[in-house]
């Protein structure tokens, strides 16, 4: 396979720079292209364009006009369906089928949904009553904020760039995309579809590089980004907090999660043990939403340990397109190294290891790709390393818990607030204890089941916001407020 180059994206052309890096597939470590990286000049341009396609067709277009060209975006990506599953898959490694039913999907959906969206934004007026009689008329409209840094992860590239490109394009909004040195594959094949369905220039750009002194800080840096949205670890969100303090930018910020699954003696057993696993290994344990920490109430722990012990177990490592595949490698050597650390310190610190703890024999090239074991851990107590901080790799800790105050108090025991997934057949018990988990977003009986009309976003040092319906255009729209004297 000849390595592909891919450009940035600037003013509706794929522009390169001089300085690459290179870009290898995690499931064997071969060599898939080559990344341009930005710089300032890069990132200048971007902006650039972005500004002046706010004063372009796109600034006049009727809503009507700009929500049926989102549509169209959309079905260009289902139209090249199959082009958006391949540049995923060598970025990342993950089955097929979860980019057939999930990743691909849900970036076309993106567009579709907050285009319809914008269609019926309410807005406020009032009567004002006046000191003479006559009175006042007081109205908002709302209007783009302007040019939007999006600065994207690697762990699912098109889901979670399109679910910030999407409402900020349906608002009015150019963008400057920032996406993951990791992912830059489907970022880059937007360009395409924005080009073929004749999106205006500068609407939709992308500059390629990384995130410290690199294309990431200078376009969160920049004087002419109205707003920054980030998806990505808390400690890059607070680095970027202080970029956008220079110029009090906005900022809408999805981070880290340390996230607890709560399963109660009388669950459904057998759902809660599928739905941990999920929340536990699926994308080899890369979610953000994902199950790290898990407590079992006493009567069913040592059932529950076995029962997730077995499903761990079988669910199979390799290749994307083979049909048995349940389980892909992680992004990088670098995270490959990272998670392994994490299993090294369970292990330092006295875990009991259930299952896992290395990494698996992969056959052929695939050996070289950065594989690692889902891996089950109990016995350790809650100050260990493993239960405290993210590791973003196939692995949870379980332990028993005996009351309803005891486990949410260790449920919230964490600077992070995400999610949470709670597990039982009792309602009054699950609204009870829902309501006092601090979290954005808490799952009964499933997991990562979403409603795009939904808030969205994380508590604590899990984020600044709410994404999702509404809360997108508020947060990719300002309101004027217009006071007309009768
Ligand atoms: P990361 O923070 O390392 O990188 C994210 C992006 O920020 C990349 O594009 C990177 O180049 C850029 N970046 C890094 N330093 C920067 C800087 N100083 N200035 C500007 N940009 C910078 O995160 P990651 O490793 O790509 O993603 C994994 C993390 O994302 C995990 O912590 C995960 O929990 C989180 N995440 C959160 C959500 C959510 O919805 N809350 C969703 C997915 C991932």
């Amino acid at each position: 396979m000849e390595p592909k180059q891919f450009r940035h994206f600037v003013n509706g052309e794929f522009v390169g720079s001089t300085k690459t890096f290179e870009k290898r597939r995690p499931t064997d470590n071969a060599l898939i292209g080559h990344v341009h990286e930005g710089g300032q000049a890069e990132v200048d341009a971007a902006v650039a364009a972005g500004k002046a396609a706010m004063k372009g067709p796109w600034s006049t277009m009727s809503v009507e006009q700009r929500v049926d060209l989102l549509h169209k975006v959309a079905d260009e990506i289902t139209r090249r369906f199959e082009d958006f599953v391949i540049a995923e898959r060598d970025d990342i490694g993950q089955p097929r089928s979860m980019l057939e039913h999930v990743a691909i999907p849900r970036g076309a959906a993106n567009f579709k949904t907050f285009a319809d969206m914008v269609k019926n934004v309410p807005t406020e007026s009032f009567l004002t009553p006046t000191p003479d009689g006559a009175g006042a008329l007081n109205y908002a409209i709302r209007v783009p904020k302007g040019v939007i840094g999006v600065v994207c992860p690697w762990n699912m590239p098109l889901l979670l760039m399109t679910w910030k490109v999407g409402p900020a394009l349906a608002c009015g909004n150019t963008v400057v995309v920032k996406p993951s040195e990791e992912t830059p594959g489907t970022a880059t094949l937007l360009g395409e579809v924005m080009n073929a369905v004749g999106v205006p220039k500068g609407v939709y750009n992308v500059v390629h590089g990384f995130g410290p002194n690199s294309a990431g800080e200078f376009l969160t840096k920049h004087k002419n980004v109205a707003a920054i949205t980030f998806t990505g670890e808390t400690r890059t969100g607070a680095a970027i907090m202080r970029a956008a303090s220079d110029g009090i930018r906005d900022v809408s910020f999805e981070l880290g999660g340390k996230n607890a699954g709560i399963v109660f003696a009388d669950c459904d057993f057998d759902k809660a043990v599928e739905g941990i696993a999920r929340a536990a290994f699926l994308n080899c344990g890369q979610v953000c939403l994902g199950t790290e920490r898990v407590y079992v109430e006493r009567p069913i722990f040592d059932k529950f340990v076995a029962a997730l012990k077995v499903k761990a177990e079988s669910i199979k490592p390799g290749a994307p397109d083979e049909k048995s595949t349940g389980l892909g490698p992680l992004i990088s050597a670098e995270h490959q190294r990272k998670v392994l650390s994490y299993y090294e310190k369970a292990k330092a610190e006295g875990a009991n290891i259930v299952t896992g703890g290395s990494v698996p024999q992969m056959p052929g090239e695939l050996a070289n790709g950065h594989w690692v074991q889902p891996t089950i851990w109990t016995g350790l107590p809650e100050t260990a390393s493993v239960i405290r901080e993210e590791i973003f790799g196939p692995c949870c800790h379980i332990a028993p818990f005996d009351s309803e105050d005891e486990v949410i108090a260790k449920a919230n025991d964490t600077d992070y607030g995400l999610s949470t997934t709670i597990w039982t057949t009792n309602l009054s018990r699950a609204h009870r204890v829902a309501a006092q988990i601090e979290v954005g977003i808490t799952w009964i009986n499933s997991w990562f089941l979403r409603d795009l009309r939904t808030p969205f976003g994380g508590s604590k040092q899990s984020g600044i916001g709410r994404e999702g319906g509404v809360h997108s255009l508020e947060f990719y729209t300002e309101q004027r407020n217009i006071c007309v004297k009768l």
